[in-house]
């Protein structure tokens, strides 16, 4: 086993992040973070509650009126950015580590996915913000009407905590490039990395105030960001459930702009004339057991057309030892640990769920790696589920896949929008119009053909229904951190 050595070189601070300084919540309270990896506590975390919220809106606030970040020539916030990204790549093991320890995904993909991806969306929207022209309105030639973009002002972003530092990167990249002052919550299940990302983006050049980071619970230091008079925007990634109450705080406060990119309960649809069996197999396998299938677009819901479905579930049995759960710091380990009890206690909760409604527990089904004081669970695969069951219906986030099968495309679409969710789907099929007519018929923000796996930076990310409102990635999160103003300017010309 190749083990990651490092973890004695880290430097754990659980502090928070307010004004370009690590400070302690007002009330000096601290909770634990603890390491799904084995049980053990990693350090102690600010228990930030509506005093430092306060004190961290006023710094921001500060910051956004004296100009000193979003007053900066785009071309120069740009190279900030540039320098935060690059100062992630060159921590990159480290971050690796921290998210591994705090959440419990592999290393591998830590270092692999989450960092590289986190760096590479900072950048990115670095480099965008110097290419982006406002408009001209085509009026009549005795009047101008400048058509700008300008920054919303303070942005409160909440995420949770399966992909710490990326979702937090969807959110605070494009807010900070537009000239915006961020106050970021990461969820109180994985801190580390948001703490370590804002030292690194004070260390880059951008002003003390400008992007802050408060630790602490939902209800305790999310609630009062959301509620917040001061904060103009909130960008919320997170639960359905919590992130309806972000709507609703948002109304009840100053009607500040509400984001939500929420749950997910994915088909997965395989037709018999699939062009690639094997691939399809493993595409559908790897991306519910990717990130301990902790992902919002996770493809949860498989349907396989009924007449290929034994030869399908054949092959794909033959594939899930392969995905045993092991020690995330194993280098060769590809599924880790479930984020914390509560979570691995609640994805073994459905699969009971599960087979008291009558499907069929093909694999898996139990906690794994008990003499490691972590919390893991067996790769789990369901056949002969209906639609109506509750593993078809809410989201597990954990590694359970629901096999469930159809007879015709009218028969999976309908199945398939038959949810709450919208937010990604797939189909596999040879045939062009059969494809095309799926997709477009598919209730959801995304959805992929012949594969599940593509993704980059500059499409459009979210959901339809209840995943969600808005969208991240691409050029049009732009438009969730800015405000359009006119301006309209008379011509009385001479000539
Ligand atoms: P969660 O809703 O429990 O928590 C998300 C964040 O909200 C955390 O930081 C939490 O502390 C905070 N929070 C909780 N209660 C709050 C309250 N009352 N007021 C303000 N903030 C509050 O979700 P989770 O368990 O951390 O994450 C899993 C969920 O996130 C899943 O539903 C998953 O689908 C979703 N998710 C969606 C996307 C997407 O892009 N659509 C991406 C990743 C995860």
């Amino acid at each position: 086993m190749t083990t990651e050595k490092s973890t004695i070189a880290l430097k754990f601070d659980g502090r928070a992040f307010i004004n370009g300084e690590r400070i302690n919540a007002l009330s000096g309270e601290t909770f634990d973070c603890i390491s799904p990896v084995d049980g053990r506590t990693l350090t102690t975390v600010a228990r930030c509650a509506e005093a430092d919220i306060n004190a961290a809106v006023l710094a921001a606030r500060t910051a956004f009126e004296d100009r000193r970040w979003c007053g900066l020539a785009p071309a120069k916030r740009k190279q900030i950015m540039i320098r935060f990204a690059d100062l992630l790549l060159k921590h990159a093991e480290e971050l690796a580590m921290l998210e591994t320890l705090d959440m419990g995904k592999p290393i591998k993909y830590a270092r692999a996915v989450d960092v590289n991806s986190a760096a590479n969306c900072i950048r990115w929207y670095g480099e965008a913000v110097d290419k982006i022209y406002d408009e001209i309105a085509p009026t009549p030639s005795t009047a101008l009407a400048l058509i700008m973009r300008e920054p919303v002002g303070v942005v409160g972003v909440i995420v949770p905590w399966n992909y710490p530092m990326i979702m937090a990167s969807w959110k605070i990249a494009p807010a900070l490039a537009s000239g915006n002052s961020v106050v970021l919550k990461p969820s109180e299940k994985s801190p580390l990395t948001a703490l370590r990302m804002a030292d690194l983006a004070l260390e880059a050049g951008i002003p003390p105030g400008v992007f802050n980071v408060v630790t602490g619970y939902g209800p305790e230091t999310g609630s009062p960001l959301a509620l917040h008079m001061d904060v103009d925007c909130i960008a919320f990634t997170g639960s359905t459930r919590v992130g309806k109450q972000i709507h609703v705080m948002a109304g009840q406060s100053n009607l500040k702009r509400a984001w939500t990119e929420l749950g997910g309960k994915s088909p997965n649809i395989v037709f018999a004339d699939c062009p690639d069996l094997d691939k399809a197999v493993e595409s559908a396998v790897g991306s519910i057991f990717f990130n301990q299938g902790e992902s919002c677009n996770a493809p949860s819901r498989l349907f396989v057309e009924a007449s290929i479905k034994e030869k399908f579930l054949e092959k794909a049995l033959a594939l899930v030892p392969g995905y045993a759960p092991g020690n995330p710091l194993d280098k060769a380990t590809i599924m880790g640990a479930i984020v914390d009890q509560t979570q691995m206690n609640s994805v073994l909760r459905y699969i009971e769920i599960g087979k008291s409604e009558g499907a069929q527990l093909l694999a898996g089904g139990e906690q794994a790696r008990l003499a490691s004081g972590g919390f893991y669970v067996q790769p789990t695969i369901f056949d002969g589920v209906r639609n109506d069951m509750t593993i078809a219906r809410e989201e597990i986030f954990g590694p359970v896949l629901s096999v469930l099968s159809f007879t015709d495309a009218a028969d999976v679409v309908s199945q398939a929008n038959q949810s709450v969710y919208g937010l990604q789907a797939a189909v596999w099929t040879r045939d062009i119009n059969k494809a095309l007519g799926v997709a477009r018929a598919l209730r959801a923000g995304t959805v992929h053909v012949n594969q599940y796996d593509e993704d980059d930076i500059t499409v459009p990310f979210g959901g339809f229904k209840q995943s969600g409102v808005g969208r991240d990635k691409s050029l049009h999160a732009f438009d969730k951190y800015t405000e359009t103003k006119t301006t309209w300017i008379r011509i009385d010309s001479p000539v």
